[in-house]
């Protein structure tokens, strides 16, 4: 009998995380046919989005060649997809030559994720989108250190120093944290006072992240003052223009770089796939991730519109909603080969919430659930993060 082809696009955290599902609960085989594995990616390696803050302080490579994970026996196809035909079971895409390709499935997993949101050209600044933009927020700011170490005027030495990063969500706080403590230990090498490095978080809204408990956001505003971050509420960045930061309150800060991380909006790539969209550009699922429509194509993670069917809920885009996505998927492809009801999406969120920042080598935990309210900080929360993104990423 044929081999029966497993495609699944797009190797982020969803994507992954389905294809070790499908590959486990399967083992490899479906109604007694090998099942032959293909991952499509249009990049030459996973990409740590979850680090994506590392390389605006330190050289890190954040991009992992997919021979390197620990997930092994599927192929490995690079190239952008570009349509889905679902009646042909095909996909059409384009091949690193630039050719166009397309690839037969039995089944298909569509985990093409989302994409960082840009502000306009005009506000001026980098947005935090992939790793040579972050490469080149490191640049930036060590060359304006080096210049505040031969700067005369304590004025404009004080704003060689200062950075704002706009966009107070998770990757806002982290990036924050990292470059100010990335900054002060520069300042101290160049023989500058360390402590007149400052970045300026700025957030839109009145408090930090407005689902933590009071409890956890406390301890995380003290713990982001200790790391020489000074956050900014109810203060929405404008634009950054000739070293000045225009602020939605009339301020102005004297910034000599500004960083934007606005979140993320489904991929836009999705809009020419052929698959069923919301307005807003997610693919349309059932409760079991079934693409609408179309048979034997399922779509998790960032890029679709997943609901609880218990409170009519969306998920969020979350490394963590992706991976249980993905889990959950595995048993759903199953049940369905063998004909037999498959598990519906629930989110573990709505018993419990939790949340690690990294912040620099340190970082702050919390956990909500069955009354309990638990924030840690220090080495350990920090060594918790750096082990959830490595096993996301599946590196170990
Ligand atoms: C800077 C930053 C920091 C973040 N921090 C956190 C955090 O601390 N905690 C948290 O939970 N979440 C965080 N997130 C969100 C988290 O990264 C996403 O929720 C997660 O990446 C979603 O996984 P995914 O697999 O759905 O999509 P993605 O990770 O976006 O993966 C999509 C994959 O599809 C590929 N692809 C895209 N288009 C095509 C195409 N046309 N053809 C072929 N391949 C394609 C991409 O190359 C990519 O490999 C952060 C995101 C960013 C950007």
């Amino acid at each position: 009998m044929n081999d029966l082809t497993c495609v699944i696009i797009g190797g982020g955290y969803a994507g992954l995380q389905a294809l070790k599902a499908i590959k486990e609960k399967s083992r490899g085989i479906a109604n007694g046919r090998r099942i032959r594995f293909v991952l499509i990616d249009k990049q030459p390696g996973h990409l740590r989005k979850l680090r994506m803050f590392r390389p605006t302080a330190v050289e890190e490579e954040i991009m992992i060649p997919w021979n390197r994970l620990a997930l092994k026996d599927f192929e490995f196809v690079q190239g952008e997809v570009a349509s889905v035909d679902s009646g042909e079971q095909r996909l059409r895409y384009t091949d690193v030559q630039g050719n166009d390709a397309r690839i037969r499935y039995d089944l298909l997993v569509v985990a093409v994720g989302s994409i960082v949101r840009r502000p306009d050209p005009d506000q001026g600044g980098i947005a935090l989108t992939d790793p040579q933009a972050a490469a080149g927020i490191r640049e930036h700011w060590r060359a304006n250190l080096r210049k505040a170490a031969d700067e005369t005027n304590p004025e404009e030495r004080k704003r060689l120093m200062t950075i704002a990063v706009a966009g107070a969500g998770i990757s806002g706080i982290e990036t924050s944290a990292e470059l100010a403590l990335a900054m002060r230990k520069e300042a101290t090498v160049l023989g500058l006072n360390p402590s007149d490095a400052s970045v300026y978080l700025l957030n839109a809204q009145e408090r930090l992240l407005p689902e933590v408990s009071e409890k956890f956001r406390r301890k995380l505003d003290q713990q982001l003052i200790e790391c020489g971050v000074t956050v900014l509420h109810n203060c929405k960045a404008l634009r950054e223009e000739s070293g000045a930061m225009m602020l939605s309150n009339g301020d102005c800060l004297a910034v000599s770089l500004c960083i934007w991380t606005l979140g993320l909006i489904p991929n836009p790539d999705l809009r020419g796939m052929g698959l069923p969209l919301t307005p807003d550009g997610k693919v349309l699922v059932d409760e079991c991730y079934r693409v609408q429509g179309m048979s034997n194509v399922y779509s998790i993670g960032d890029c679709t519109r997943i609901v609880d069917p218990r409170d009519g809920r969306a998920t969020q885009m979350t490394c963590f909603e992706a991976g249980e996505q993905g889990v959950r998927l595995g048993k759903i492809v199953m049940a369905d080969l063998e004909g037999i009801p498959a598990p519906s999406h629930h989110s573990a969120k709505s018993n419990m919430d939790a949340f690690t920042i990294a912040l620099g080598q340190k970082g702050v935990f919390w956990i909500r659930t069955w009354g309990l309210d638990m924030v840690m900080s220090g080495k350990i929360p920090g060594r918790i993060k750096k082990l959830v993104e490595d096993t996301a990423s599946m590196l170990r």
